[in-house]
């Protein structure tokens, strides 16, 4: 049994029910508890399984949750297995094989895959707790179960929107017929009187609300660059790539790690943030004797299971720490010989040294000359780098070595370094240290994204691909759409912005433009299985102001987000285990939405696996399909729904999987799925029968999954083709080569006019806007500043981003702690378990504190995702009970790219709480919406 992967006696469901029996008191389970009934009464059966009441439940009829009547349903078949996809998967690299015990249309038990041995060539999909808690998502207190509409808002804008009371006020039932009445009138009365710049929509690109929007003339979007920060600018100018191939799966296949001497992990925590397979494929590497180190602020839960030499480093510093790395690599070299590769400088990079200049350079510099202090009279010595990062010089001359020529290294990193301000040159300098290396294009040897989402630990192109369907995409055809995300809120507020890029998610630099201005009159929100309020925007208070002032907030959602509570409507949708196909039972929903409709380049699943996404249950409550909502919402404001939606969500999906291919062992890509009549019959769909699959679509339905199987000798090298004949196979660069010196990257962020300094085209230091040096008051004679301590925000394993906030049973088994150094802790008289304020200018939180050895002193981590519980009752000190990070979020723009998203750069303090403690999250209420009778 690997440590980190979910023992089968974990996972059994006595040892959930038994987290239930034992919650059974506490208020969050009644309401659940209460919750749970209402799905019960609504598929016709009663208690909390299908059965008549017994003897001794309480007369009251509260269903009470027992494990032995469950587990009797379980032992006597009365109901099946089917695959119940996880939906969880936003950045986690999973859709893993998740199963639910369906009795009587109702899941009463969660699975995972166990249909075979777990082998390297062959590995189970195990889901981890967030996907294994899935059931509490569809039937908890936390479900939007009926259109609802707050009580104080009526349309037609001005007073009688009663912005104000947006997450306070009361609400009231009301019917489908009403919701899409009054949604409709209000979007024709927005678009007709202020047009399609007064609407701020946050959905996905490929959601039924994004071409319906667009439609109608476009709308406004946040503008920033999510979970990528600083990476995705610039991967293409420098060599990375980006979505597409070669792109963001920069690096080797899984089954080439064991191959390295030595796996560099950089603020990865894949135990945490990727909690499927990769970890497991780490864990293999690790047992055939690859060595491991770890880079971050605390010795994280990934670095103890993979036994890894952990390298401190504070927040937001890795900039000045690899430039330290590369100073002593260059030491080496002089002294002992064997760590520099020339070789690979010289052939395959530009701008190392004034001999491979690049053509397009119009600075004579060179990043050898900058380290070594030739330009600012500065060399980049591990002394210097250390003033910033904390990092004991001896580890700089450590990772020097084993960054060398003569080990074969891989470093792989997640964003969270370059989601901070002042990392503009992290990707540049990741890359320009692993090529000194010689780190790139051979077995072994690596540099790039390790343990983010779909190619987590797995880099490659996809094995195994859906098809194209007959319904298309619309895309915003509004220009200048972007406002950045940075200031969001302020400037909904304020009337106006600044924009300087128009997207910063294409992988190159052509975006950037000189500042220009823009007006702004938000006058309706609206969010689509998005949570704005909490992951966008400059901190959440701006943001409750921001939708306070607007004139409609509307939000289609499967359950309570921070969005949903402060909004006028609310419109429940069904989530993607409810389904129905069969015309006579009612509206046609399949819940596609989760293998991405085009080429599936940016999916959240795994290379090697196609999750079935196939109804575990008829939809629940009144909740409907989005698209569902969408088509009678374009007949209200005069759009033909057949120009959007030509087929139904079922055919949709046919289609997709009917073009479905696979790797074959002989490299061809192939027919997946063979189709019969009956089968194109039973769903009442109009695919023709095709045969020549590997595998019958049905079977696929039971099964669950298909993976591609690894044992043809298959392994995916990056940069392999560069590698072995560079002048056939150039890297798509102005130099065909890896650009240490990269003037494209250059006159791109200077065009942006945000700095007097230009940034150089190589990989240097400069102070960060925002950071370690600004948490000083006086940092020469290093006087601390107001907030003087830098905030982290890691993926939690209890959460997947705002997801399964709502789970008593992930609240009950992990706590949401503050991670406070025991130096900090003991310094300002805090013991684990107080609870604490961490504050700075833009909010405050409450939170318990977890104190810890193994976090650097100076800095704390906050888990990212928790839904706010924001306390109003001193309106001039509002306080979150919840422990939202984004409370705490500022407009701090980094130095030369505006739009990037620096939540690990977040300057606070924090002190024991002197208004009392407050309940551990298991004993709060959870996000819900009181649904009263319509
Ligand atoms: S790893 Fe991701 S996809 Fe897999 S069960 Fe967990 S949250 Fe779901």
């Amino acid at each position: 049994m690997h440590p980190l992967r979910i023992s089968a006696s974990f996972s059994d469901e006595r040892s959930v029910m038994g987290i239930i029996d034992h919650a059974i008191s506490r208020k969050d389970f009644l309401r659940a508890s209460t919750a749970a009934a209402a799905v019960i009464a609504a598929a016709g059966v009663s208690g909390c399984s299908p059965r008549e009441r017994t003897a001794d439940e309480p007369a009251s009829g509260k269903p009470r949750a027992t494990i032995c009547e469950n587990d009797q349903l379980v032992l006597e078949g009365k109901g099946e297995w089917k695959p119940a996809i996880c939906w969880s998967g936003a950045g986690c690299g999973g859709m893993c094989l998740n199963k639910a015990y369906v009795v009587d249309g109702v899941v009463v038990r969660s699975g995972t895959d166990n249909d075979h041995d777990d082998t390297e060539a062959n590995p189970q999909w195990r889901a981890c707790p967030r996907g294994r808690s899935k059931r509490q998502n569809v039937y908890g207190v936390e479900r939007l179960k009926y259109p609802i509409k707050r009580k104080h808002w009526q349309p037609g804008g001005g007073e009688n929107s009663n912005g104000h009371l947006r997450g306070v006020d009361e609400w009231e039932r009301i019917t489908w017929d009403e919701a899409i009445d009054l949604v409709g009138s209000e979007i024709k009365r927005i678009y007709d009187e202020y047009g399609p710049r007064s609407v701020l929509g946050q959905f996905a690109f490929d959601a039924s609300a994004y071409s319906f929007f667009s439609k109608l003339g476009g709308f406004m979007q946040m503008n920033d660059t999510v979970s990528y920060g600083s990476y995705t600018p610039f991967v293409g100018p420098l060599g990375f790539g980006y979505m597409g191939e070669p792109g963001l799966p920069a690096m080797n296949d899984r089954l080439d790690l064991k191959n390295a001497d030595y796996i560099v992990l950089d603020g990865c925590n894949p135990a945490w943030a990727s909690a499927g397979n990769p970890m497991f494929y780490f864990q293999q590497a690790r047992d055939a004797g690859t060595q491991y180190a770890y880079i971050g602020p605390s010795y994280n839960l990934t670095a103890a299971a993979l036994d890894a030499k952990w390298i401190p480093l504070r927040n937001g510093t890795d900039t000045p720490f690899l430039l330290g790395v590369a100073y002593e690599m260059l030491r080496l070299e002089e002294e002992e010989g064997g760590i520099v590769d020339w070789e690979f400088l010289g052939k395959y990079c530009v701008g190392f040294d004034l001999e491979h200049m690049p053509d397009d350079a119009t600075l004579d510099e060179c990043f050898k000359d900058y380290v070594l202090g030739a330009y600012d009279g500065v060399p980049k010595t591990p002394e210097w780098a250390s003033q910033f990062c904390g990092t004991p010089v001896e580890d700089f001359t450590w990772l020097a070595r084993v960054m060398g020529k003569q080990n074969k290294t891989m470093f792989l990193f997640s964003f969270a370094g370059f989601r901070t301000n002042g990392s503009e040159n992290l990707a540049q300098l990741i890359m320009t240290v692993a090529c000194m290396g010689g780190h790139a294009g051979k077995s072994g040897h690596g540099f790039g994204p390790g343990a983010y989402g779909p190619f987590a630990a797995n880099g490659g192109e996809m094995l195994v691909s859906p098809g194209l369907g007959r319904i298309g995409d619309i895309p915003n055809p509004l220009e200048e759409c972007g406002i950045p995300t940075i200031v969001g809120w302020q400037a909904i507020v304020d009337g106006k912005y600044t924009s300087y890029d128009e997207g910063v998610l294409t992988g190159d630099c052509s975006v950037f433009h000189e500042p220009v201005e823009h007006e702004l009159n938000i006058k309706m929100i609206y969010a689509l299985q998005q949570n704005p309020l909490h992951s966008r925007g400059n901190g959440q208070l701006k943001g409750v102001e921001a939708f306070r002032k607007v004139e409609f907030v509307c939000t289609q959602d499967v359950f309570v987000s921070d969005t949903a509570m402060f909004s006028d409507i609310v419109l429940p949708i069904v989530s993607q285990w409810e389904g129905n196909w069969e015309p006579s039972e009612g509206d046609l929903v399949w819940p596609v939405g989760l293998i991405p409709l085009r080429g599936d380049v940016n999916g959240n699943r795994n290379k090697e696996i196609l999750p079935v996404e196939h109804p575990v249950i008829k939809p629940l409550f009144e909740a409907k399909s989005d698209y569902w909502v969408q088509e009678r919402l374009c007949e209200k404001v005069g759009i033909d729904p057949e120009e959007l939606f030509p087929v139904s969500q079922v055919q949709f999906y046919f289609d997709i999987m009917a073009g479905a291919t696979y790797r074959a062992p002989d490299g061809e890509y192939k027919r997946l799925f063979s189709i019969r009549q009956e089968t194109a019959d039973k769903y009442h769909v109009d695919n023709k029968p095709q045969d020549g699959g590997v595998m019958d679509l049905e079977e696929y339905f039971e099964r669950g999954v298909f993976s591609v199987p690894r044992d043809d000798g298959y392994v995916f090298i990056k940069y392999g083709d560069f590698i072995e004949d560079p002048e056939g196979h150039p890297l798509e660069t102005a130099s065909g080569k890896f650009e240490i010196y990269c003037q494209a990257k250059a006159d791109g962020l200077n065009r942006c006019q945000l700095s007097e300094e230009p940034i150089k085209p190589y990989a240097n230091y400069f102070t960060p806007n925002s950071g370690y040096v600004s948490s000083f008051e006086d940092w020469e004679g290093k006087v601390p500043g107001k907030y003087p301590y830098l905030l982290y925000q890691p993926h939690y394993i209890r959460r997947a981003h705002t997801q399964n906030d709502g789970s008593t049973w992930l609240r009950e088994a992990l706590e949401n702690p503050i991670f406070i150094s025991a130096v900090d802790a003991e310094a300002k008289g805090v013991k684990t378990g107080d609870t604490v304020r961490v504050f700075n200018d833009y909010g405050q939180v409450l939170r318990q504190a977890s104190v810890m050895a193994s976090i650097m002193p100076g800095c704390v981590g906050l888990p990212h995702g928790a839904h706010f519980d924001l306390d109003e009752s001193d309106p001039e000190n509002p306080i979150d009970l919840a422990g939202s990070e984004n409370m705490l979020q500022g407009p701090d723009h980094s130095n030369y790219l505006y739009s990037l998203s620096p939540y690990n750069t977040t300057l606070v303090d924090f002190e024991r709480y002197d208004g009392g403690d407050i309940p551990r999250d298991c004993e709060r209420d959870i996000a819900h919406i009181d649904f009263p009778e319509a």
